[in-house]
């Protein structure tokens, strides 16, 4: 036995020595996912030379497209500095600088390397703070994979650790009441959400509601926790707190923040940071060998640098605007129940809202809809994909090198797909 190194289709030498197929659950796909082998600007290429228009954009954090020249130059001097100091560097020192003038809560940081770690992190720091052994989150919510981030209200998942459920209220978002009820037990560490609206910009945000939170957290000594590993540095320069006002403790920052490379931060005011400190009393443990690593250290800096006036993020937003009514006039005229909805420069598919007589705009029914018509969305990604669009199922990333050229040519892709959906039964209207 042994692997057959010889073999010319990538697909199949993957599927055989990838665990699912994969490695990320979402890049699963029928009958197999592609093996990709370059990405440059708005577009990437497979191992069989198709070239796609990239809505993926590295999860959300290219907001430069790939291959940003400055960053691409930035990480080529750095290699040669070196990769991995184990130690404070430079780079580093100017990098937490700079995420600290950008985010109006952060005057500490820490870094680490995934937004599933930053959040694991944060609950661990506000558990050790207020010696409370309870989290609140919000129904819908996305905060990595970690087990107490994956519970529901629906219960564990397979092999998650039974007891995960018993320190976890998952609460609705729209509910100030019942989270003042579980708050008034005084048991809390702290209430975790994204600011943005959960499920990656699906759901709506409102500065009330966090003013509301913010109010009700302070009244029963729990803390706040702003996951904005999606939000952040792409809603604003300051994420969404920069736009709310609304200060968190903590703040969960990944994606952008590194630039297209692996990494993550928990970031808080001084006096949370103080976990961190040898002299507190309940200091809390926080290792990593590729925490603050020197190249997404210097890629980093480098887009964060051309963030900082938000006007790229504004240009962004119009776009991912325009892009959505462009995609929902063609699906009209076409009679094609397929919807479009941006939130900041994340667009969201809704398949089925008309017949289902839904508002198209972030709510929870644009996750409904994913939720109960899974096989039409995945119809609706493999049409794309035959079209050279390669999109997650449900959402997708613009970037700045998703010019108005690219735009154009991905509508004409959404239109012939459209045309081919006419056809389909769940799509015709
Ligand atoms: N939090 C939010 C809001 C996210 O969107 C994500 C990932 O998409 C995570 C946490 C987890 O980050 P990672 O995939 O880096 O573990």
């Amino acid at each position: 036995m042994g692997l057959d190194l010889n073999l010319k289709n990538w697909e199949s030498r993957a599927s055989k020595i990838l665990a699912g197929g994969v490695t990320h659950d979402s890049w699963a796909r029928r009958p197999f996912p592609l093996v990709y082998s370059k990405a440059k600007g708005p577009y990437k290429w497979s191992t069989n030379g198709e070239k796609f228009i990239d809505l993926w954009m590295g999860h959300g954090s290219l907001f430069f497209g790939h291959g940003d020249e400055e960053v691409t130059q930035a990480l080529r001097d750095q290699i040669d500095k070196g990769t991995h100091l184990a130690g404070n560097h430079t780079l580093l020192v100017e990098w937490a600088e700079e995420v600290i003038s950008l985010m109006p809560s952060i005057e500490k940081i820490r870094f680490c390397a995934s937004g599933t770690e930053a959040t694991y992190l944060a609950l661990r720091a506000a558990r050790a703070l207020t010696n409370r052994p309870k989290v609140v989150r919000i129904d819908g919510h996305f905060h990595g994979w970690h087990d107490e981030a994956l519970v529901t209200k629906e219960g564990t998942l397979f092999g998650q650790r039974p007891m995960s459920n018993d320190f976890i209220e998952v609460i609705p978002g729209d509910c100030l009441p019942s989270l003042e009820t579980v708050l008034s037990f005084k048991n809390v560490a702290a209430v975790i959400l994204e600011p943005g609206g959960g499920s990656g910009g699906s759901l709506n945000w409102s500065k009330s509601y966090l003013f509301e939170l913010r109010k009700l957290t302070k009244k029963y000594g729990t803390l706040l926790i702003f996951d904005e590993v999606m939000s952040g540095f792409r809603y604003s320069p300051g994420g969404v707190q920069a736009l709310c006002g609304v200060l968190p403790d903590f703040t969960t920052l990944s994606k952008i923040l590194c630039g297209g490379l692996p990494g993550a931060a928990l970031g808080g005011t001084k006096e949370a940071m103080e976990v961190f400190d040898t002299s507190h009393p309940r200091k809390i443990v926080h290792s990593g060998t590729y925490n603050g690593n020197p190249l997404s250290s210097v890629a980093g800096l480098t887009t964060l640098r051309k963030l900082r006036d938000g006007h790229n993020q504004k240009v962004l937003d119009e776009r991912a605007i325009q892009f959505s009514k462009e995609i929902n006039l063609l699906a009209l005229k076409k009679g094609v129940d397929v919807r479009m909805i941006s939130n900041s420069s994340i667009i969201h598919l809704m398949a089925g809202a008309v017949r289902n007589e839904m508002e198209i705009s972030p709510s929870t029914n644009v996750v409904l809809l994913t939720q109960h018509y899974r096989e039409a969305y995945e119809g609706l990604r493999d049409a794309l994909s035959w079209e050279g669009i390669d999109m997650h199922p449900t959402h997708g990333w613009l970037s700045m090198s998703h010019t108005d050229e690219v735009i154009e040519e991905i509508l004409k892709s959404f239109s012939r797909v459209f045309d081919d959906l006419r056809e389909v039964p769940f799509f015709a209207l």
